[in-house]
């Protein structure tokens, strides 16, 4: 039998009931052996998340502030969920562990170590309420002395211990240098820890616990109940996730993709549900024309028109280099003849704008410059568009029947994906008319 690593988010873990379920997933296939888990996440919508709490320790630390009693809401927390759960101390000594980390705190331990705990804890606790055995991401993840995570000994030393288990809980978000010093990931990095798992442990599959049912085909605080999607490939989802789609860490993806083991994104509130399934390659016949729209807004357009353009050595290497000098880099450069537009984000433009236009103007000496601002970008994405004719004419003319006025095309030469610009003010309204034009 195949291996599954279940990977548990912030909310699946947030209190016993979630964590009660979280077994009940667990035991009902055999197969899913080893289990990664978040800090307990937020109860409910003005609750604080374990890990901003132990940041929050930590700043008061630092600051030479009392986070005592913070953190005996943090220790509260834990002992809580235990004693609902029927851990005895005997069983797993909390007061023990969490003197430790006070004794930690007083010699002054750093904001990796002291975020970790929130990971640290719970998969102890779960680990005891389980009866499995629990391996510490410390002795197993393994960082460089400047903190760089090293995927290759990991693999070996993981892979290793692995096998020493039949199952097993380990916390997700951190590990620990040659030092044995603790390093984290960045935010949200337990995704990565169970990306890393399921490659040592060469699994068949990376489940991914959320609250959600994976993917949608669009932001549904913009199209009401958008379809779920059911299988998406790497590629489709970089590019959705490039757009503004979240679900996973990016960085998750990585160790599984190289090691061709899929994800599949699940709710834990709704076990039943398939949710979304990452690969390389979607399965013949399950692909719709789009996988998916996403989009954001506030960006810029710097449209240029130069008579030969196109024929002037060293054009773009000159645009380039003002991009540079200003610290900006661009999204999206569509050409045409005679034509280049550049399109930036304006936050990273932020108050250079009229410098680097007015550099252009100086050392590129165009027929003309226009600056738009205030235009969102939405990239339609989809395997199936590919060698697909008409879509481009779908699309469009769903915009055109709005009265939306394209201002941007740009369509990248993996023909997964086309992107268009509009006004911002047009955002929702476009997503909504390409969302009821295909899907
Ligand atoms: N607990 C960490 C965070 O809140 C890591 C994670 O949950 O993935 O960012």
């Amino acid at each position: 039998m195949g291996i599954k690593v279940a990977k548990f988010g912030g909310s699946s873990v947030a209190d016993t009931i979630q964590l009660m379920k979280v077994r009940d997933i667990i035991s009902s296939d055999p197969s899913r052996r080893y289990v990664v888990l978040s800090a307990p996440g937020k109860r409910y919508e003005q609750d604080t998340k374990m890990t901003d709490l132990l940041y929050l320790c930590h700043t008061h630390l630092v600051n030479h502030l009392p986070w005592d009693q913070l953190f005996q809401v943090v220790c509260d927390r834990f002992s809580a969920i235990a004693f609902t759960l029927g851990i005895s101390q005997d069983i797993l000594d909390l007061p023990k562990e969490y003197a430790k980390i006070r004794e930690e705190m007083e010699k002054g331990a750093g904001a990796d170590y002291i975020a970790s705990r929130g990971e640290y804890l719970n998969s102890r606790l779960f680990a005891a309420y389980l009866g499995w055995d629990f391996i510490d991401a410390a002795d197993v993840i393994r960082f460089d002395e400047r903190g760089r995570f090293l995927a290759e000994p990991t693999n070996e030393v993981l892979s290793a211990e692995l096998k020493k288990h039949k199952t097993a809980v380990i916390p997700g978000f951190y590990g620990a240098d040659p030092s044995g010093k603790i390093v984290t990931f960045s935010r949200g990095g337990s995704d990565i820890t169970g990306s890393i798992v399921a490659r040592a442990a060469k699994a068949e599959v990376y489940e991914n616990w959320t609250d959600v049912h994976g993917f949608l085909t669009t932001d549904p605080r913009i199209v009401k109940d958008p379809q779920p999607i059911k299988y998406i490939s790497y590629q489709e989802l970089r590019e959705l996730s490039y757009m503004g789609a979240s679900v996973l860490h990016e960085d998750a993806i990585f160790p599984v993709r190289e090691a061709g083991i899929p994800i599949n994104i699940r709710n834990t509130n709704d076990p039943e549900h398939p949710g979304t399934i990452i690969l390389e390659k979607t399965p013949e016949g399950s692909m719709g024309v789009i996988t998916g729209i996403a989009g954001s807004k506030d960006f810029i357009v710097i449209a240029m028109h130069k008579y030969m353009m196109t024929s002037e050595r060293g054009f773009m290497k000159r645009i380039l280099s003002i991009l540079d000098t200003y610290d900006i880099s661009f999204e999206h450069m569509p050409t045409g003849i005679d034509t280049l537009s550049l399109v930036v984000d304006s936050s990273q433009v932020g108050n250079k704008l009229q410098d680097v236009v007015d550099d252009i103007k100086r050392s590129l000496e165009p027929d003309t410059i226009d600056v738009y601002e205030d235009i969102a970008l939405i990239a339609t994405v989809g395997q199936g568009m590919t060698y697909r004719p008409g879509v481009a004419a779908k699309l469009f003319t769903a915009l055109a029947d709005k009265g939306i006025n394209i201002r941007m095309i740009d369509q990248g030469s993996s023909e997964i994906n086309i992107i268009i610009g509009v006004a911002n003010k047009d955002f929702e309204e476009a997503i909504r008319a390409i969302y009821n034009a295909f899907i």
